[in-house]
């Protein structure tokens, strides 16, 4: 009979279709302001050991459903057969992508998560892209070999919550680490060999900051020239702190117009070579039509935006 394995309770919309595996629970953190994800949840570790069951136990569901496919006559198409029955990760025969949550899976102990990572691929050898959300701050703390070691080890890919460049509202919303920290961390994962995606956070600066929000994040995304920009329209949780602010009228969500503007001058003053992402996040619906590479795509998705506010501020919306 095959066993129950743990699985991350958030992922990136981009491991929709990963094999998620859970080798921390929780956030170290747990603090940023505008967060709900891990409220009232204190870090674990979990052992090497029982995460690597879990992982015997993901290669058996694999391995049952390419023999139940080929059973009954739909060997050429277990993709279809692992879909059908929910397991989305099954890409015909093979599984290529895994995510390894939760919110900073790489504050384990290097050894431990290299075991994991290297676990990984024994059970699953046809696996291209590996990946993990990370703190800037943990990167940091990091000895460049010991992200050297996570990278050879088959970690492909870091996911990490810029969320602003700008150091006053960094410290407003509590993110723990500085302008300075988030740059050295993205650095350094480049400097290691990791693809890296960024996280910005559209409105998290309210009507009272969003300016030198964008103009602060533009500047650290500049000094980092990460692979991937993923912008993530503020969502207020009513049991965030953020949210009491805005109660108490010390914090005002940004206007449909004010963020438009937002992005528009965070992508102004971008010079990078990032792939920006805006249309894989509901929350973004107001921009959906952005996405491209910089510098190339610049003055397309400038000129766009600027089509969106004139229908903004003719019609008050996009109808
Ligand atoms: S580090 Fe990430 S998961 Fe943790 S509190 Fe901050 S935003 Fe939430």
């Amino acid at each position: 009979m095959i066993g129950y394995y743990e699985l991350p309770p958030f992922r990136p919309p981009t491991e929709a279709y990963s094999l998620l595996i859970r080798a921390t629970r929780n956030c170290s953190w747990n603090n940023c302001e505008f967060c709900s994800m891990y409220k009232g949840s204190k870090l674990e570790i979990r052992a090497v050991e029982e995460v690597k069951e879990d992982i015997r136990t993901m290669k058996m569901i694999a391995d049952e459903i390419k023999e139940w496919a080929s059973r009954i006559g739909y060997g050429d198409r277990v993709g279809m057969v692992a879909r059908a029955n929910g397991i989305l990760w099954l890409d015909e025969e093979v599984v290529k992508n895994v995510f390894i949550g939760d919110s900073n899976s790489i504050i384990m102990k290097t050894e431990d998560f290299a075991e994991i990572i290297g676990f990984l691929y024994e059970a699953f050898p046809t696996l291209e892209r590996v990946t993990s959300y990370a703190r800037a701050k943990t990167v940091v703390k990091k000895r460049p070999e010991e992200l050297r070691t996570l990278r050879e080890a088959g970690l492909t890919r870091l996911h990490v919550g810029l969320e602003t460049g700008d150091d006053e509202l960094l410290r407003y919303v509590r993110k723990g680490a500085t302008a300075e920290e988030m740059i050295i961390g993205g650095r350094k994962a480049i400097e290691a060999g990791f693809e890296l995606s960024e996280y910005v956070m559209p409105g998290l600066g309210g009507r009272e900051r969003w300016e030198q929000h964008a103009r602060g994040t533009a500047r650290v995304l500049n000094e980092i020239n990460p692979d991937f920009i993923r912008l993530r329209t503020l969502g207020l949780a009513p049991n965030t702190p953020l949210y009491e602010k805005n109660q108490r009228g010390e914090f005002t969500l940004q206007s449909l117009e004010g963020l438009l503007i937002e992005v528009r001058t965070l992508i102004e003053d971008l010079e990078v070579t990032s792939q920006l992402v805006v249309s894989d996040f509901s929350a973004n619906h107001y921009m959906w039509e952005i996405d491209g590479k910089l510098p190339q795509d610049k003055e397309r998705m400038l000129g766009t935006i600027d089509a969106m506010l004139e229908r903004v501020l003719c019609k008050g919306s996009f109808e």
